[in-house]
């Protein structure tokens, strides 16, 4: 944010939007803003937001140029073929009774795609070092994981016992706007909803490339 007058107001609005892009190249988690709507034109892999322009999936933020579009590619190379150990980041997909359903979307420190859609279940037992009553109490859905894969037969199993794992980014269940951490819990800036979670320790780090 700048402070102070500028006799040509377009620049004024030029250099505010300009503080508000993030750098192209950068690698982008889903809700993130990437631009403001009044600068470039939501494309592939974007969603428009109250002005702002959004990702909507994992991976790399660009720019083109010809169309003034935002776009966010996803993560391309050689297909990977998810291992027991593996650091992963998950999006929760669904929540019931005595276990999470999620979709694996990146394997950490691999820039390459996984092999296909890959589901990983995370039992109510692995969720946590401590009792848990419902899933419903660490996680719900659109959160953001990072989890390690411990089974990958016949069903990939994953789990978030220890401090480096849990939600990396949660979203308010109430106006879904990305919850930011304050102390132990999170807050939601816009409608001020506290929520629980069973949280990273690097929560809202965005490092999705972390390997543990
Ligand atoms: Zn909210």
């Amino acid at each position: 944010m700048l402070l102070g007058r500028y006799p040509d107001e377009s620049i004024y609005i030029a250099i505010f939007f300009m503080d508000c892009m993030i750098k192209e190249g950068s690698i982008v988690l889903p809700g993130d803003i990437v631009a403001m709507a009044e600068e470039l034109i939501p494309g592939q892999g974007t969603f428009q937001d109250n002005g702002a322009i959004r990702s909507s999936m994992i991976g790399k933020f660009k720019v083109d140029r010809k169309k003034m579009l935002a776009v966010v590619e996803p993560l391309t190379g050689k297909p990977l073929i998810l291992e027991e150990g593996n650091v992963v980041i998950c999006e929760v997909k669904q929540v019931m009774d005595n276990l999470i359903l999620t979709n694996i979307i990146h394997v950490a420190g691999k820039k390459r795609q996984i092999a296909r859609e890959s589901d990983a279940a995370l039992f109510i037992a692995n969720i946590s070092d401590e009792f848990v009553t419902h899933p419903s109490t660490k996680y719900r859905i659109g959160d953001i994981l990072r989890a390690r894969i411990v089974k990958v037969d016949p069903l990939i199993q994953i789990s978030t016992k220890g401090k480096e794992f849990g939600v990396i980014k949660a979203f308010c269940t109430n106006c879904r706007k990305p919850l930011i951490k304050k102390d132990n819990i999170l807050e939601c800036p816009v409608c001020g909803r506290k929520e629980e979670r069973k949280m990273a320790d690097d929560y809202g780090t965005g490092n999705i490339d972390r390997v543990i």
